[in-house]
């Protein structure tokens, strides 16, 4: 499949900066960060946009976000945005599921 964040899954290519991985999701940092820091978390299952989840999908939607409060505190971001762009329109460039984690200036 040709899905930049598939690959970085599946090993093909390096993500940039792991800053976590697990069976469900994986954290690595944005190579074109939008702040300070700029971490994005996707889910290990292909899931092209927000309109595509399933009920199933529940506990990894759970994960992900532990996973970005969980981060948050390790970098020590004060305040910080999460953000799912969905559907080109809102600005998706990349079509599997990706939480931005950003930090907000201090
Ligand atoms: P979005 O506009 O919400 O689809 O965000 C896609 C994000 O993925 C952008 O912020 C890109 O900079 C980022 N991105 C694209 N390819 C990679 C990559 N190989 N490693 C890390 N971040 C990437
Ligand atoms: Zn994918």
């Amino acid at each position: 499949m040709d899905c930049i964040f598939c690959k970085i899954i599946s090993k093909e290519i390096p993500p940039n900066k792991l800053e976590y991985e697990d069976d469900l999701c994986m954290a690595f940092h944005d190579i074109n960060p939008r702040s300070k820091k700029h971490i994005l978390i996707i889910p290990k299952k292909h899931i092209p946009t927000m309109k595509d989840v399933i009920a199933d999908d529940e506990i990894t939607l759970g994960r992900m976000m532990m996973v970005a409060s969980n981060l948050a505190k390790k970098h020590e971001m004060n305040d910080y945005r999460l953000l799912i762009s969905t559907g080109k329109t809102a600005g998706q460039e990349v079509f599997h599921v990706h939480l931005h984690l950003m930090s907000a200036p201090s």
